[in-house]
């Protein structure tokens, strides 16, 4: 395994594969990696020749009052996990290498998708993503891309404007990986004070439940109020519970497949999940 901080490096140490016509996969992180990333990365290694992951903390994605500066930096042990998992090439860029000293004057912003759920409580976040993805994009030139159903809606982004751009690589999404209590494996997990630990598993929780509701015939509205209800009761600080069509259009019924999604707050640590609600006709 190489690990690479420049682009010309990057580009050095995959030109033996780009030459021999190998497929390139290709798993965008932040590090501090979990059995999540590394699910991905055992996804790309499935159907890829050669699997690039890149580390960088983005700070284009960040609000002015989120975790860029305290975001967990742990490239040692990110090399370790992913020696292991038989990953090729580690892009780990510095900011200055990223993003450079000159002015960016480029932006890319995908409407719609973006307008609410997270895009409500984070302006500019999916136009930082769009933005650094499509720079690696380049950088990387893969065949594939992997990325987590966790980031539901960061996953749709990506897919609409890889589609809108005629960007030549193929997106596929990986289902979310949850501790055994059901908690969505995420970086920020780590913020959580033990007994916030304990508590988080009720986003999922509540989730299942919901979903079993809905099955039962549960009006949609009142699902997610009960969703609502047991995260307050629980301790939570609520951002959104809310319910879309798996293409992110409002619904107001569960008369067809369906996603629920929460984002919701212990302490100062925002936590997000969602769960997919197949409706049988
Ligand atoms: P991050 O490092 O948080 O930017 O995540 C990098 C990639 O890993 C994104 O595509 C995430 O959606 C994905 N990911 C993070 N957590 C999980 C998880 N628990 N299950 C599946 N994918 C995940």
């Amino acid at each position: 395994m190489k690990t690479e901080t420049t682009i010309q490096g990057l580009a050095a140490s995959l030109q033996p594969a780009r030459a021999a016509r190998k497929t390139i996969g290709f798993v965008p992180t932040m590090g501090n990696l979990h059995e999540g990333h590394l699910t991905l990365v055992r996804e790309a290694k499935k159907i890829c020749d050669v699997v690039v992951v890149s580390i960088f903390v983005n700070p284009i994605q960040f609000g002015p009052n989120e975790d860029f500066d305290s975001y967990p930096r742990t490239l040692d042990q990110d090399s370790q996990l992913l020696a292991e998992v038989g990953c090729d090439i580690i892009f780990a860029p510095s900011v200055e290498q990223m993003y450079g000293s000159k002015p960016r004057l480029t932006n890319i912003s995908v409407s719609e998708i973006t307008a609410d759920l997270c895009g409500l409580q984070r302006p500019g976040h999916f136009d930082g993503v769009a933005v650094v993805v499509t720079k690696l994009f380049n950088m990387v030139q893969p065949n594939y891309a992997f990325f987590g159903e966790k980031d539901y809606q960061q996953l749709a982004v990506i897919r609409q404007f890889v589609r809108d751009l005629n960007i030549p690589l193929e997106v596929i999404g990986v289902p979310i990986v949850r501790a055994a209590d059901g908690l969505a494996l995420s970086s920020r997990n780590g913020y959580l004070s033990a007994e916030q630990r304990q508590i988080a598993p009720t986003i999922y929780q509540s989730l299942k439940a919901a979903a079993q509701a809905l099955q039962q015939g549960e009006t949609l509205s009142q699902v997610l109020a009960n969703i609502k209800a047991t995260l307050t009761a629980a301790g939570f600080v609520v951002d959104y519970v809310e319910a879309r069509t798996t293409e992110l259009q409002k619904i107001e019924a569960f008369s067809e497949d369906l996603v629920l999604f929460v984002a919701a707050k212990l302490g100062n640590t925002r936590l997000i999940d969602n769960l997919q609600v197949k409706h049988s006709a």
